[in-house]
Order: structure tokens, then sequence, then C-alpha cells
């Protein structure tokens, strides 16, 4: 008998190893600083430092995790959801042609 409940941890997906990782997929970038209007100049930088961005953390065995880079591996959910976020080639150069253009437009007449 195989009884899943003997790992203190057990994997979510397959939910028969034990889950040693965790997904590394940032769901949440902080880019933004938090603002105090009338707020003491400490607060504000108590908010606004720390890591700037919360990841997904979902634990996994090392099975179910998909592998992206040295220590970087995602859940099936978020590695899916990384290969849709990526732009086919063919659509890219357009992608980077707009990119370098707004920065022209951001940038450029300042220097
Ligand atoms: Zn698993
Ligand atoms: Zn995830």
């Amino acid at each position: 008998m195989n009884n899943p409940s003997i790992f203190e941890n057990p994997c979510p997906i397959c939910k028969k190893k034990e889950a040693t990782l965790l997904c590394d997929y940032v769901t949440e970038y902080h880019s933004q600083s938090i603002i105090f209007v009338n707020g003491p100049y400490a607060a504000f930088k108590a908010a606004n430092e720390g890591p700037r961005l919360d990841t997904c953390d979902l634990p996994m065995c090392e099975e179910c995790a998909k592998h992206i880079t040295d220590g970087v591996d995602f859940c099936p959910h978020h590695y899916k959801l990384h290969q849709q976020v990526q732009l086919p080639d063919k659509l890219r150069k357009y992608q980077n042609r707009q990119k370098q253009q707004q920065r022209k437009e951001m940038y450029g007449t300042q220097s």
C-alpha cells in the first residue's frame, strides 16, 4: 500500500512524492513605489524596501517541477503560462521594433 499521507509535505500535483521544490514563477512585480502622501519618510522607506516580487511558491516534487534554469523551477500551471508569455519568433521582431520606438520617444529628446 502506498499511502501519500506518509509524507509531511506531499506534492499537490501527483500526490505520490514528497514536495521538495517551490515554483519560482513571479506572480507579482512591485515595480511601483508605495506612496504615502502625508506619511513620514521612514514609513515610506520601510514599505518600499525588501524583495520587490512575489513568487507562486507552490510546493511540488522534482518530477512534477518544470526545470527552467539553475535554481528556477515552475509548476506545470505556470510552465504553460510561461510558454504563452513568450511571443513566437515571427512576432517578436515586431515587438522589438515597437519597444525600440517607445524607448526613443521616452529618452530620445533628452540627450
Ligand atoms: Zn509530483
Ligand atoms: Zn506556479
